[in-house]
């Protein structure tokens, strides 16, 4: 392979990837294996580019002094330049005269039409030193919500001034809302066939305590579920009362492994119904956006008929509770088997389709993590599937099945309060999750994390078995609460959830759709990637206020269990330390993505999760 033709610290031009668009940048390094250069935009904003990607200043200077660009393709297609949706691009005119200003005005026609290279290379130059200043300038810095796509905006009012209205961001009225919806849905369209070039990446810094602390996890987390499912059946659960180990024939039956195969599968062949509507997940880092079906609330009555069919027919749900560990074993050996068969698929994956946290290189972590991003049979999405539907809706039943050993072991009429509570609390956020299952494709999860153990022993074990602690604490500690207590805890819980849902609402519209008339009342901070970062309502109260709302409701959640012991808690204190490393995660991941533009929002919003103490 040729050496490196550009040195750390030299000032080039790099192109902003998926566009045909060059900003100043600067080397800050060089990775020999991949062949990418690390470069750093005026706004802060680093990326890996191909050499390819980048040219020399000179080189640029000679090509922009040439009238009009010699590539047909940049110079054909007035829509490549919707990729720039640039904040604070500036009045192209501001550099030049006023007799060329009149002159350009004269001919805007031309002027629309040849913009391919000159304009934006003129802009751009400015563009970057603007969007420093943006982001240092206080009142500057955050925008009412009225944004849209640049070019095609600029095909709706070819003017020159167009520039300086766009730097403003929102000199447009709300009338022109149906337009912007239009724009925005044939950019959309644009993404979704003019595919960006990717750039591979190798994944370099390792989270997880890196390859011991992957290596630890694979064996930790499932000793954590079966430590807590040996605790919830003792008499005294106390911690310091270490629960005797089970024989390991009694933890294995080839019954309850079919049962749950049989359960995965049905939930397979709802997921494959043709029923539910078709959406568009985000664009990739190679610009296509993969297509799913939203049918997991169908999946979740279907499920409810075909449990109300057994208990008609007398089946006994609580085997459930009797074979919970054996159940337990079952998922963990059926996620262990899923996650070897999803790294060696992922091994003759493309790059392009590797995830961008899961592409280190090093077997154990890439394992855990997840090596590909959205492994596929067909058209059927593994990790979409398993996210929701096997792990989630599992769990409700299991939490249906504590209720019914609950009301035979302790031959109860009704079921207790403690149970009732915490059961429709869950199946509140089980029916929510599932009724706003398109929210699922903003997530991290789906975005950032590749398909590995982490997420299948997670979804498929971690939250039906661990989540549903409480229920099954109930059942062998029967805890009787008063109804002023039920009620103040179901208001807690009413409160977390209210928060939780406006918030993730919040902002899946505003990521969906920005020029949402719903959110026109909304301030946001542009970002050099052409996203915005909301600054007012529920994401400028904290910086994860879905987090807050569900550590609330994880409280409410456990509260129904008594004071008598610490294990019904271990689910929020547990959630609590999960959300805190998660937000310091995404924290990473948005300073990456927004640089300079992230600061100032953080600077806005000091608090991350807990107002006024973290
Ligand atoms: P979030 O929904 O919190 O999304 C984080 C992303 O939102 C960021 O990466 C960024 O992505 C975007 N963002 C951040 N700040 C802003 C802002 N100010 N304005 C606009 N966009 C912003 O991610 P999660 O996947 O972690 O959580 C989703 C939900 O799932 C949460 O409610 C969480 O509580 C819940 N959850 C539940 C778990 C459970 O086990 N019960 C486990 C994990 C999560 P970008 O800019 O790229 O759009």
């Amino acid at each position: 392979m040729p050496s490196r033709k550009f040195a750390d610290g030299e000032v080039v031009m790099g192109r902003w990837p998926g566009s045909v668009l060059y900003y100043e940048v600067q080397v800050t390094s060089y990775d020999d294996v991949a062949h990418l250069y690390t470069v750093k935009y005026k706004d802060g904003t680093e990326l890996a580019l191909k050499e390819s990607d980048i040219r020399s200043q000179s080189s640029f200077k000679h090509r922009k002094s040439q009238s009009s660009s010699s590539s047909p393709s940049r110079r054909s297609s007035s829509r490549s330049r919707s990729r720039s949706r640039s904040p604070g691009r500036p009045a192209r005119g501001k550099r030049r005269s006023a007799s060329q200003s009149r002159e350009q005005k004269d001919d805007k026609k031309k002027t629309i039409q040849e913009t391919s290279l000159a304009l934006p290379v003129l802009a751009l130059f400015k563009r970057s030193e603007n969007n420093t200043e943006r982001y240092n300038g206080e009142p500057e810095s955050t925008e009412k919500n009225d944004t849209s796509c640049v070019i095609l905006e600029q095909k709706l009012k070819p003017d020159l001034e167009i520039n300086r209205v766009l730097e403003q961001y929102s000199l447009r009225s709300r009338k022109d809302d149906k337009k912007k919806e239009e724009i925005y849905s044939e950019k959309k369209t644009f993404m979704a066939v003019k595919p960006i070039e990717k750039v591979p990446t190798k994944t370099k810094e390792l989270e997880f305590g890196g390859r011991i602390g992957t290596f630890m996890l694979v064996f930790l987390l499932p000793a954590t579920v079966f430590y807590l499912l040996l605790m919830c059946k003792q008499d005294d659960p106390s911690l310091l009362n270490f629960p005797p180990l089970p024989a390991l024939e009694s933890l294995w039956e080839g019954r309850v492994f079919g049962v749950f195969l049989l359960w995965f599968f049905l939930q397979a062949v709802f997921y494959l119904l043709p029923i539910g509507k078709v959406v568009e997940g985000l664009p990739l880092s190679n610009g296509r956006k993969l297509q799913y079906r939203i049918n997991g609330f169908y999946a979740f009555i279907l499920t409810t008929a075909a449990i109300g069919i057994l208990l008609y027919f007398q089946f006994e749900l609580h085997y459930v509770y009797d074979h919970f560990m054996q159940f337990a074993v079952s998922a963990t050996v059926f996620s262990l088997a899923l996650s070897i068969y999803l790294y060696i698929r992922s091994l003759k994956a493309p790059e392009e389709e590797l995830a961008p946290g899961g592409n280190s290189g090093y077997f154990i972590y890439d394992f855990f993590t997840g090596h590909e991003l959205n492994p596929r049979i067909g058209n059927f999405d593994l990790k979409y599937f398993c996210e929701l539907r096997p792990g989630l809706i599992g769990w409700v039943v299991i939490n249906l099945a504590m209720l019914l050993a609950e009301m035979k072991i302790h031959n109860l009429s009704v079921p207790s309060l403690s149970m009732i509570l915490v059961n429709s609390f869950q199946l509140l956020y089980v029916v929510d999750a599932l009724w706003n299952e398109e929210a699922v494709l903003t997530t991290m999860d789906i975005t950032h994390d590749g398909f590995g153990f982490m997420l299948a022993f997670g979804d498929l074990v971690w939250v039906p078995f661990v989540y549903s602690l409480q229920a099954y604490y109930l059942v062998a500690h029967p805890t009787s609460i008063t109804w002023p207590a039920a009620a103040v805890i179901t208001v807690l819980n009413c409160i977390g959830y209210y928060i939780f849902r406006s918030a993730n609402s919040q902002k899946n519209n505003f990521r969906r759709n920005p020029a949402d008339p719903k959110l026109a009342n909304l301030k946001f901070i542009p970002t050099a990637t052409g996203k915005g970062l909301l600054v007012t309502g529920w994401w400028g109260f904290v910086r994860h206020p879905n987090y807050l709302g569900d550590i609330i409701m994880a409280l409410a959640w456990s509260l129904p269990c008594g004071f008598n012991h610490i294990l019904p808690y271990f689910y929020v204190i547990y959630f609590i330390c999960l959300l805190v490393h998660r937000e310091a995660r995404d924290e990473h991941h948005c300073k990456q993505k927004y640089g300079l533009a992230w600061e100032r929002y953080c600077q806005r919003v000091p608090y991350r999760i807990f107002p006024y103490i973290y």
